[in-house]
Parts: structure tokens; C-alpha cells; sequence
């Protein structure tokens, strides 16, 4: 019986016990392990320091300083996000389903024609979950996940970057399947580094288009026995009409990822309440929804937080001396003192641009 090659364990030999802290671009986690599953707990420390080693010594023209950061704070373990984790965007879930998880769940299904995509671009306004889905992805294709923002590589990294971009490439292809998340894709693959404005971004910023290419060449080529068919680019921006035309073009999709709509964002209050003792009704529910138009789903999760807050704060110094089962649930009326100041950090006019620009250059669907 022909079986789909079995998702590997993903777990990455890392040198250092203590889980990467620089991240640029990774919100603060739970709980993180060193590596995202335990299907290898037998292996102890001194092994793991061989393991990297011998992956770093294994990359051919690679900085092993630079491989080594990326091993270390680019590379996203543990704390995953799975698909029931986000709320609504089912078409973006699909989409991302058919452009990444299936085919690397399932290479022998999409070869030829059905070749998976190399670039996928997720833009929207900022807060939408687009750094949830591709941490998402990630999990669901059980892929290695490098996880590093723009501008943190072109300033943070600066002098360094154009190796730790080369780096970068080569380690996702030894791990694959591996995604390579680059969130604010703008400040990278901006059409501004091209006019020489500044030197060290530009050549940043070729170094990644030369690398993003020759992952595509050499697939095509299939000679050299690694999974160059699963490492995909995905990006995220909130603004993506600073990205170069040339650029523009590599990600084959580009998908928008609009705020969330009433069924969502419903779905996504009830989430934040279900663990919250509240005497919210269905109609406060409707209410509620109606009263979020507008609202990302950073907004929605900052005001739940802050209603939340809301009986505590009305206790004052009391809270100090009270049960905590004699602390009211949080009421509609918490929501609504907090709408006061709590307000969607999208205008409507930054809204039309999003969707002005969905219309020239999303992929449908
Ligand atoms: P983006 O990358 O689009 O700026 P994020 O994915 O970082 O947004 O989302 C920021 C936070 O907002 C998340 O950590 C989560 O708490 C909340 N959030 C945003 N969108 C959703 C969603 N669709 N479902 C659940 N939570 C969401």
C-alpha cells in the first residue's frame, strides 16, 4: 500500500538549553520547550550540540556564526498554533491548505502541473491573524518554522544580514520541510532599496531574491536529493503596495487576510469568555458583535482583556482582600466601558486602500 511519505519529527537539534529569546519577530510564548515535540527526549544535551554542529559543518559556503543564530533565535519551537486556534478566515485556511500543507503532506500528489508554489503572501491590516496562520501552517504541515521579521534583519543584523539570508536558505533546505516567515515582507522587498537609497538593504535585498530563486532552479533541477519541493516563502505585510513589482510577482499567491466578519469575530469573543466567568447572554453576544464592527482580532482580543479587567478594577484596593469567588462575572457593561477607549486601530480609508489593492493583485478565492 502506497503510504504518504510520514511527516518527519521536526524536532531541530539546537545547542543551546535555554529557547531563544531574540526572535525579532515571535510574540512571547507560553511555554516553550526546546524543541517542539518530545519524540526524542532520550537525546541528551551533548548529543544535541553534535547534532547542530554536524548540521552547520554539513552547509557548504555557509557563515557558521550566522548558521548558528539562526539555529538559535530564527527557528520557532514549540507553543504551536493549530488551525482551531484561529477564528473565521476559512478561505485563507483553504487556500493556505491547498498552497502549502497539502503538498507537503503529500509531494507524490503535487508534482508537475500541480507544483507547489514557492511564494505565498498574506497581507491585510495589521492584527488580522496573519502571523497565526503561518505559525499555523507550520504545525499543520509539520514543517520547520524560521520566523524572522524584516526590518529586524535589515537593522537589527546590519553588516551580518546577506549571511545569515544565505544561512537562512540552506538550513531551511537541510530541514525541510521547512517555511521561512518573513513578516513585514514591505521593508525587505521594498521598491525604495532599488534606487541605491541605501546600499546594505538593497544588497539584503538581492541576496534574498538570489536565494529565493535558486530554491526554485534547483527543484526544478532535482538533482541534489534534498526536499527542495517543501520549503516555501511565505510573507505577511500591512503594506503591501511597497513591494517592488518584480517582487510583486514572485508570490504566485497573495492573499488577503480582511478583518474578520460578524461570524467571526463572534466566534473569537466566545473563545476569549469561554474560560472567563461572564453573564453574558446570547443578545449581549449580538450585541457585543455589533458593537466590535470594524475591530481586528488584536483589537477584539486587547478588549476582552480590558473588560475583563473590569471587576477587578471596580474593587480598587478591596481586590486585595477579596475571594476570588466573590469577584463578579464580567457583564456586557464591562465591554461597553471599555469601548470607550478601546477603539479599532483601522480607519476606513485605511481599509478602502487594502481592498482597492485585493482587487489589482489578490488571488481570488
Ligand atoms: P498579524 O500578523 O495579522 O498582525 P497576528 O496574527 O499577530 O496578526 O494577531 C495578533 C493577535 O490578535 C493574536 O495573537 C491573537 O490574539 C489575535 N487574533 C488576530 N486574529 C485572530 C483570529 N482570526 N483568531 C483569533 N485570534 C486572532
Amino acid at each position: 500500500s502506497k503510504k504518504p511519505s510520514t511527516p518527519r519529527s521536526r524536532s531541530v537539534p539546537t545547542s543551546r538549553k535555554k529557547s531563544p529569546s531574540l526572535s525579532p519577530n515571535r510574540p512571547p510564548t507560553k511555554k516553550e520547550s526546546l524543541s517542539s515535540d518530545t519524540s526524542d527526549n532520550s537525546q541528551d544535551d551533548s548529543d544535541k550540540i553534535d547534532d547542530s554542529e554536524a548540521l552547520i559543518a554539513s552547509l557548504r559556503g555557509v557563515d557558521p556564526l550566522a548558521a548558528k543564530q539562526i539555529l538559535n533565535e530564527i527557528i520557532v519551537h514549540g507553543d504551536e498554533v493549530h488551525w482551531e486556534d484561529i477564528a473565521g478566515l476559512e478561505s485563507a485556511k483553504n487556500s493556505l491548505k491547498e498552497t502549502v500543507v497539502y503538498p507537503f503532506l503529500r509531494p507524490d500528489l503535487f508534482s508537475g502541473l500541480r507544483e507547489p508554489a514557492r511564494g505565498m503572501l498574506l497581507f491585510g491590516p495589521p492584527g488580522t491573524g496573519k502571523t497565526m496562520l503561518a505559525r499555523a501552517v507550520a504545525t499543520e504541515s509539520k514543517s520547520t518554522f524560521f520566523s524572522i521579521s524584516a526590518s529586524s534583519l535589515t537593522s537589527k543584523f546590519l553588516g551580518e544580514s546577506e549571511k545569515l539570508v544565505r544561512a537562512l536558505f540552506q538550513l531551511a533546505k537541510k530541514l525541510a520541510p521547512a517555511i521561512i516567515f518573513v513578516d513585514e515582507i514591505d521593508s525587505l522587498l521594498s521598491s525604495r532599496n532599488q534606487d541605491g537609497e541605501n546600499e546594505s538593504s538593497r544588497r539584503i535585498k538581492n541576496e534574498f531574491l538570489v536565494q529565493w530563486s535558486d530554491l526554485t532552479k534547483a527543484a526544478a533541477g532535482k538533482d541534489s536529493g534534498e526536499d527542495l519541493q517543501r520549503v516555501l516563502v511565505l510573507a505577511a505585510t500591512n503594506l503591501p503596495w511597497a513591494i517592488d513589482e518584480a517582487a510583486r510577482r514572485r508570490f504566485v499567491r497573495r492573499q488577503y487576510i480582511p478583518l474578520p466578519e460578524e461570524e467571526t469575530r463572534k466566534a473569537q469573543l466566545s473563545k476569549l469568555l469561554s474560560y472567563q466567568n461572564h453573564t453574558l447572554s446570547n443578545e449581549d453576544f449580538t450585541a457585543l458583535v455589533k458593537l466590535t464592527e470594524g475591530f481586528s482580532g488584536s483589537d477584539i482580543t486587547a478588549l476582552a482583556k480590558d473588560a475583563a479587567m473590569g471587576p477587578l478594577r471596580q474593587l480598587g484596593d478591596k481586590l486585595l482582600m477579596t475571594n476570588k469567588n466573590e469577584i463578579r462575572p464580567v457583564s456586557l457593561e464591562d465591554f461597553k466601558s471599555s469601548l470607550n477607549y478601546i477603539r479599532p486601530s483601522v480607519s476606513k480609508e485605511g481599509l478602502l486602500q487594502f481592498e482597492e489593492w485585493a482587487k489589482l493583485y489578490g488571488s481570488s478565492g
